[in-house]
């Protein structure tokens, strides 16, 4: 009888699961496998390019890659996690119930920005955590052309100086000035609970990502910590009030929460602890993969980090696994041992680095080049073509 795997989710963990379920399936010649991705749409929305300019033109369209690969898709969102009776129940667009059932579940979710109790965040920060929230960014700033100029319509304010923060900063500069011409002083402040900019960081990335926020005119608000939001703009705990029409919040992320569903160990971002196969130690029928996922990527000690270049090889891993597991095969125990860090910084270029001690290898426009192709290529859809995408899902393969 056919047995099933029922992914939820199709951004970057999710896609690779399936193609790489498929992959195995049709190594073997077996039919007797059935793959499904549940979401709440059949595309991959490219998150990493989430601080850009035309944000919705950031989404890849999955239905012809998984029509060519036999995964069929169940267009809703999952609500309800039942480990025992091996089902999800997932709602539609149109509000319909659905109970689905499964063999192996693997759970791709992804992640949702934090949002702390701080007065005015939940009405007045913007954020550009998910596709939706950047496009209302977008169209605020766009409406802010039509303003008077005054220094809190050309003052934004980033609040968190990680990844997503500093790659949002770099680039305002010069979207502000494409919309209030080249000669409005402009201003854009990170503020930052840390001593250092980019703190988590080592000594050689920080201080290019000093070096560039200097060039690009870019301030940075250290050891502070927002104590208010308004509409008008932001007072720090230190009694700093900063006028701003724009106050983004981009500090801190946490894994879905249909992670809390499941009666096993989570780490401090919500991530499930998974084993070396990524299955959830005590639930052997669950996987969890990409941000939901908190794995060990080698022997040193090293943990996947919220990223694509982890979702995408976690993704391959759960996927192949899950399937290895309903046609007798070994599976394979998820290894990751590169790792690069590419950072953009906007007009000033990009900076690259290599290795979890992360030494910088190239910067300004070298590092831009490298940038652009992992963001406008690498981490897009593989060609809807059962060669291409089945060479590339094979989590054995070299990725970066
Ligand atoms: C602004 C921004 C910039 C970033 N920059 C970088 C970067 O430069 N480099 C990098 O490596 N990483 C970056 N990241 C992180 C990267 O985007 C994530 O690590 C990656 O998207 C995780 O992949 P995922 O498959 O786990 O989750 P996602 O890609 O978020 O996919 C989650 C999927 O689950 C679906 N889903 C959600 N809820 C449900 C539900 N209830 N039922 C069914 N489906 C559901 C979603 O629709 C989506 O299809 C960035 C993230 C952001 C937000």
């Amino acid at each position: 009888m056919k047995k099933h795997i029922l992914i939820v989710g199709s951004g970057f963990s999710g896609m690779w699961s399936a193609i790489s379920a498929a992959r195995l399936a049709a190594l073997q010649n077996s039919d007797e496998l059935g793959i499904t991705v549940l979401s709440p749409a059949p595309e991959l929305r490219v998150r990493p390019r989430f601080y850009e300019e035309n944000v919705s033109g950031f989404v890849a369209p999955l239905t012809e890659l998984f029509t060519e690969l036999n995964i069929v898709h169940l267009e809703g969102s999952a609500e309800c996690i039942d480990t025992k009776g091996k089902t999800v129940s997932w709602r539609d667009k149109h509000g319909r119930t659905t109970v689905t059932g499964y063999d192996r579940l693997i759970l791709a979710t992804g992640s949702q920005a934090k949002r702390p109790p701080i007065a005015g965040l939940a009405e007045f920060a913007f954020d550009i955590d998910q596709l939706e929230s950047a496009q209302v960014l977008e169209r605020h700033l766009d409406a802010l052309s039509a303003q008077p100029s005054t220094p809190a319509r050309n003052t934004v304010v980033v609040c968190g100086g990680g990844f997503t923060g500093i790659e949002l900063a770099t680039e305002l500069p010069a979207r502000l000035r494409a919309r209030f011409g080249e000669d409005t002083k402009t201003k854009v402040i990170v503020v930052e609970r840390g001593a250092v900019a980019g703190g988590r960081y080592s000594e050689a990335l920080r201080d290019v990502i000093t070096e560039a926020s200097a060039a690009l005119g870019v301030e940075w608000r250290l050891n502070a910590g927002v104590d208010a939001i308004d509409a008008e703009g932001v007072t720090l705990k230190s009694g700093e009030r900063i006028a701003s029409a724009t106050v983004i919040w981009t500090a801190g992320v946490q894994a879905h929460p249909l992670t809390q569903q499941l009666d096993a160990e989570r780490d401090g971002q919500s991530r499930l602890r998974v084993n070396e196969t990524l299955q959830i130690p005590g639930l052997p029928d669950v996987y969890a993969t990409g941000d939901t996922a908190h794995a060990r990527t080698d022997d040193e000690g090293n943990t996947a980090l919220m990223t694509c270049q982890h979702a995408i090889q976690l993704g391959k891993f759960a996927g192949h696994n899950a399937a290895a597991s309903l046609l007798n095969i070994e599976p394979y125990p998820y290894r990751q041992v590169n790792y690069v860090t590419c950072l953009d910084l906007g007009g000033w270029g990009a900076v690259y680095s290599e290795g979890w001690d992360q030494q910088v290898k190239s910067v300004r426009q070298e590092a831009k080049k490298i940038k652009i192709a992992i963001t406008n290529e690498l981490i897009y859809p593989p060609a809807a073509d059962r060669k291409v995408a089945f060479a590339a899902a094979d989590p054995l393969a070299k990725f970066v």
